[in-house]
């Protein structure tokens, strides 16, 4: 076995391991080799790194102006891009994601901060009229503090940068917790925090084997903020967490989001976007489209062109130019993957491709499954997080639209026609974050992304964001220099 890569958390500047000198070691699903050795932080970890969040934001940086802080933006978006290599690397050796797609992703990485760069400059208050003319009365915009970023194992440095781009923006000071199954890119992320000329302590990373010590992190008394991304389960105990310190929090979570194709629509358009909804990044991701709406003049054939194109996936190798889906990202997620599949056969499904783990191949692979079912089936109600496609028909608008929305989650959707009337009537019906129209699984900075219902609280990305890190202070200044009743009120 070739040797570990090993790899630092940072606290208050400094790469350090864990303090109780414990490592874990970092999986690669494919190889199912260890690949990394990874701190094993706990608790005295978070405090150090809270402690650190807290000094750093009473300091230099809490003094920097909005100007400064977007230079360090920039310098840290180019570095993420001259560096996209070896995250990208870090990513795959962690997930088991395809190098292609992560290489793309990483690439495109810089783009967060850039976007939060061009803001940090333009966080303005604003002059408020006051009934009262004694008095000038303006706003003033401040960090909000320590921000705790608790991130989840797909997509580590892209969710992550979802919270720490605006938050560094506004001026707070981060101690981010990635995943137990994939901390290593976040590690290599740190690594360039001081290149791009941040001062100790404004970004810290934590790395545990241990859920418990995000519990930690979520619960700690001195952090006044928590962005949380993962399933709905631990987001909730996130909130409850967040709330017992009065603290705001964002949450990101689950997702079971509806395709909807109508019988109009371009059907081979439809096909290639149902596949890049579930099939890309083997369908491990939150806005992944797992549950297909289709008219029942068009099911049969819209089911036959995703098959086909299901069968024609190559899976293998995630370095591999050629690999169109890697691996299930670990052991865990493997077995709930198969225990979906094998709930579906029992509840009756029709498996038009796939059905089960791709054992030629080894390791973690599940086969691209597309399957028909009926709507009270678990597999169409429950996140799978994994390459599963579950179809049921429809035959009028309504129907169509209840069908879509009969799910706690609220993440995301698609709507497909060349009606431009419906497409718009039913894009407003979906009750979801996002919903594209003949298209799917496209993010930008500059838009936001986030959940409704059971799939979130709050937004990511784009201009609004930025507030999710600020406090409002009024300020109020007598003008006349005089004296005023004491015992009335204004
Ligand atoms: P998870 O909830 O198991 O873990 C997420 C993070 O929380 C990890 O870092 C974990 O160590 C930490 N954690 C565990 N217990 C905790 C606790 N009690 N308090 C605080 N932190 C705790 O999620 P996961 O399995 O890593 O990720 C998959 C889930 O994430 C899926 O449900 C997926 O839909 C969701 N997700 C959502 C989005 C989105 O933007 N909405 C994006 C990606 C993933």
């Amino acid at each position: 076995m070739s040797e570990l890569e090993q790899l630092s958390m940072l606290v208050g500047g400094e790469p350090t391991g864990a303090l109780s000198g414990r490592t874990f070691a970092s999986t690669n699903p494919y190889t199912g080799q260890a690949w990394a050795s990874i701190p094993d932080g706990g608790p005295e970890d978070i405090d150090a790194a809270v402690a650190a969040a807290r000094a750093a934001l009473d300091g230099e940086w809490g003094r920097m102006t909005g100007f400064a802080r977007a230079a360090c933006l920039r310098r840290l978006a180019d570095l993420i891009t001259e560096n996209a290599e070896r995250l990208a690397r870090l990513e795959v050796n962690d997930s088991g994601k395809l190098y292609r797609e992560m290489l793309g992703q990483l690439q495109g990485l810089g783009g967060w901060y850039h976007y939060y760069a061009g803001l940090a400059d333009k966080i303005e208050g604003a002059q408020i009229p006051s009934p009262n003319p004694n008095y000038l009365v303006y706003t003033r915009r401040e960090p909000v503090g320590v921000v705790a970023a608790i991130t989840p194992w797909n997509s580590p440095l892209l969710l992550m940068s979802w919270k720490v781009a605006p938050a560094l923006a506004a001026g707070c000071t981060v101690v981010i917790k990635p995943s137990e199954h994939a901390p290593g890119s976040t590690l290599g992320f740190a690594e360039l925090i001081a290149q791009a000329g941040m001062p100790a302590g404004v970004v810290n990373v934590v790395t545990s084997e241990d859920g418990a010590v995000g519990a930690h992190l979520a619960a700690h008394p001195d952090v006044d903020k928590v962005a949380f991304t993962g399933s709905t389960a631990t987001g909730r105990k996130v909130a409850a967490a967040a709330a017992e310190n009065l603290n705001p929090a964002t949450l990101e979570l689950g997702g079971k989001s509806p395709q909807v194709v109508f019988a109009d629509a371009d059907l081979q358009a439809a096909a290639n976007g149902l596949v890049a909804g579930v099939f890309a990044a083997t369908g491990q991701t939150c806005m992944a489209g797992s549950r297909l709406v289709v008219h029942a003049d068009v099911h049969d054939e819209l089911v036959r062109l995703v098959a086909e194109r299901a069968s024609q996936i190559k899976l293998g190798d995630p370095f591999d130019p050629e690999t169109e889906m890697g691996p299930v990202a670990n052991g865990p997620q493997y077995e709930k993957v198969l225990g979906y599949l094998s709930t579906a056969r029992d509840e009756g499904a029709t498996v038009a491709y796939g059905g089960s783990s791709e054992e030629s191949l080894g390791g973690y692979f599940v086969q691209p499954t597309v399957l028909s079912v009926k709507p009270t089936d678990t597999v169409f109600r429950e996140e799978v997080f994994g390459p599963v496609l579950a179809a049921v028909t429809f035959t009028d608008e309504d129907e169509a639209v209840k069908l879509a929305n009969d799910t706690p989650y609220g993440l995301a959707g698609a709507v497909w026609t060349k009606d431009v009337h419906r497409a718009h009537r039913v894009a407003a019906r979906i009750k979801a974050g996002t919903v594209w129209i003949n298209a799917y699984r496209v993010v930008a900075p500059s838009v936001p992304f986030g959940g409704y219902k059971d799939s979130g609280l709050g937004r990511e990305n784009g201009v609004a964001a930025i507030d999710a890190y600020l406090e409002t202070k009024a300020v109020w200044v007598e003008l006349t220099g005089g004296t005023r009743d004491p015992f009335t009120l204004g």
